[in-house]
């Protein structure tokens, strides 16, 4: 499609659209042929190589507590959701799969977890604290949350690099769609600002093809991405989960997700942008997909194995049954496969030399 190309062209010069033209863009998605949606992987994958090369940097994901106070219509931790085995790691726990993640030559470890009180700021500090003193050139990153922005800033001194924080949607009838009333879109995008504006590395994101998404939506997420400039964007397909009220919503669709992912490189350079485990969950190659639609991170699990079946927010989640040492060499497999490095390195974004 002649038009398609001319606009994809036009994307790929400027990094940016009038809204009217991004929504003729993405609502020419669903009619490309193969040639187009390939013609569009290549802009994005000779963005992504003219930035990070054919490297790939590996984050270990730890899930260490699978309890939160919030009711996410999507998620399948929400605390209205009873039939979760709810489990919390120790510090010590914590930091011996970070000790592990390390000899695997992660330089990145992932914090992740519902929003959990139990741990109080003290307790994230020391765990923070515990992984940099162990490990002082590993990169850590949270994702637990909002929280206040004196919080942000004690993780901050403890030596947080990084924060991921979806803001899920940033068209706020969408957001009400997706959250109970007591969660606003306003107060989320006010934590990214924050973190922004202590140092973090920040990283947002939505899902792909939830329930009630029309394309304004999308295209109010990518006006917001470029007013906050992440360094990070978390995208991948809304999967439903069987104990949510979203049970009998469709899964967002793969060929979907490669497109936003590859607009969102095309768009934005120098992010950091994740091919998902929702993604390798939805095709058995999505993640690999991913990287040659233009992803350049892969963010492997590094939770013990038996707590992993129970931190599922979706339905029918990958690798919940390997060792960590597994996933790392099915990664690294699967990269060189399609030509690429996995490497062992911080990974930070260009801006950021840690
Ligand atoms: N509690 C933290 C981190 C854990 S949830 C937080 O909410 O920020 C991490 C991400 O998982 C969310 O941001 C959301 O975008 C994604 N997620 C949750 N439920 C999902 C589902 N059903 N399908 C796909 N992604 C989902
Ligand atoms: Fe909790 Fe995050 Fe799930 Fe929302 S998405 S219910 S905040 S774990």
């Amino acid at each position: 499609m002649q038009e398609f190309r001319e606009l994809a062209d036009k994307l790929n010069r400027d990094n940016d659209l009038p809204r009217s033209e991004f929504l003729s863009l993405i609502a020419m998605r669903r009619n490309l042929s193969s040639e187009d949606r390939s013609y569009l992987y290549s802009l994005a994958r000779a963005k992504a190589d003219r930035v990070y090369g054919k490297n790939i940097y590996l984050r270990g994901l730890i899930e260490f507590t699978n309890i939160c106070r919030n009711n996410c219509n999507y998620c399948g931790l929400r605390r209205d959701n009873r039939n979760v085995n709810r489990y919390r790691l120790s510090k010590e726990q914590i930091l011996e799969c970070a000790d592990r993640g390390y000899d695997l030559n992660f330089r990145t470890i992932v914090l992740q977890g519902g929003e959990d009180l139990r741990y109080t700021d003290d307790d994230i500090c020391e765990i923070v604290s515990g992984i940099k003193e162990r490990h002082p050139d590993c990169a850590v990153t949270l994702s637990i949350g909002e929280k206040s922005r004196e919080s942000y800033e004690r993780y901050f001194r403890a030596g947080a690099d990084r924060y991921l924080l979806r803001h899920e949607t940033a068209n706020e009838e969408h957001y009400r769609h997706l959250h109970p009333a007591e969660l606003s879109m306003k107060a989320r995008m006010e934590c990214l600002y924050m973190l922004k504006d202590i140092g973090y590395q920040v990283g947002a994101g939505f899902m792909v093809g939830s329930p009630f998404q029309t394309e304004e939506c999308y295209a109010d997420d990518f006006a917001f991405l470029h007013k906050l400039q992440p360094e990070m964007i978390g995208i991948g397909p809304f999967i439903p989960h069987h104990d949510t009220p979203f049970r009998d919503m469709p899964s967002g669709t793969l060929e979907d997700t490669l497109f936003f992912l590859a607009l969102l490189r095309i768009s934005f350079p120098e992010v950091l942008l994740p091919a998902t485990t929702a993604l390798g969950t939805i095709h058995p190659l999505g993640r690999e997909m991913g990287v040659k639609a233009g992803a350049n991170v892969i963010m492997p699990n590094l939770s013990p194995t038996d707590v992993r079946k129970d931190y599922l927010l979706y339905d029918g989640k990958i690798c919940t049954g390997d060792e960590a040492a597994e996933c790392r060499k099915c990664m690294e497999m699967r990269m060189e496969n399609i030509g690429y490095h996995v490497v062992t390195s911080r990974g930070d974004h260009v801006k950021f030399k840690g």
